[in-house]
């Protein structure tokens, strides 16, 4: 009787244990190497400032740099808004698995501050590799499929994500 309790307990940690450890974040095609750049398509494009939100996954200790485009190197990803309603913030389309166009939809026009920002890091975060994390993990990750967090940065999820695949 005592055996049957015993194997039974170290069944019960195994599964909160493995539910613990298990990562959340979901990797895509792309794959831009360490130092990716960005440019923004500033034609009448307000909103550079929560544009420029792509260097917050230039963080110390993170295996992939961002910085943007300096007229030297390759473009991995532009970014550019365009003042249409198409039902979401923005979407990241994959030209190869290099290289990225993002564009940002009237959705973000009238978002907040915050919500904008933190939509250029998630969906630049796709640019570099992320595909939406599990929804365990929604409040550590950037990278939910749904709703925000209001933290425009990566967070554990996400920087665990990049750090393992580069
Ligand atoms: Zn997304």
């Amino acid at each position: 009787m005592k055996k049957v309790l015993l194997f039974f307990s170290f069944l019960v940690l195994g599964i909160i244990t493995y539910s613990t450890d298990s990562k959340a974040y979901v990797f895509n095609n792309q794959n831009v190497g360490y130092n990716p750049q960005y440019i923004n398509l500033s034609s009448g494009n307000p909103y550079l400032s929560h544009l420029n939100c792509a260097t917050k996954w230039s963080y110390q200790g993170g295996k992939v740099f961002i910085k943007e485009f300096d007229y030297g190197g390759f473009v991995n990803i532009y970014q550019g808004f365009v003042d249409t309603d198409n039902g979401t913030y923005g979407v990241c389309y994959y030209n190869t698995n290099r290289q990225s166009d993002i564009r940002y939809y009237r959705a973000f026009k009238n978002a907040s501050s915050a919500v904008r920002n933190e939509t250029v890091v998630h969906e630049v975060g796709h640019a570099i590799g992320l595909s939406h994390t599990q929804s365990v993990n929604n409040t550590e990750s950037v990278m939910r499929a749904t709703g925000f967090n209001n933290k425009a940065y990566p967070l554990s999820d996400d920087k665990a994500g990049i750090n393992a695949k580069y």
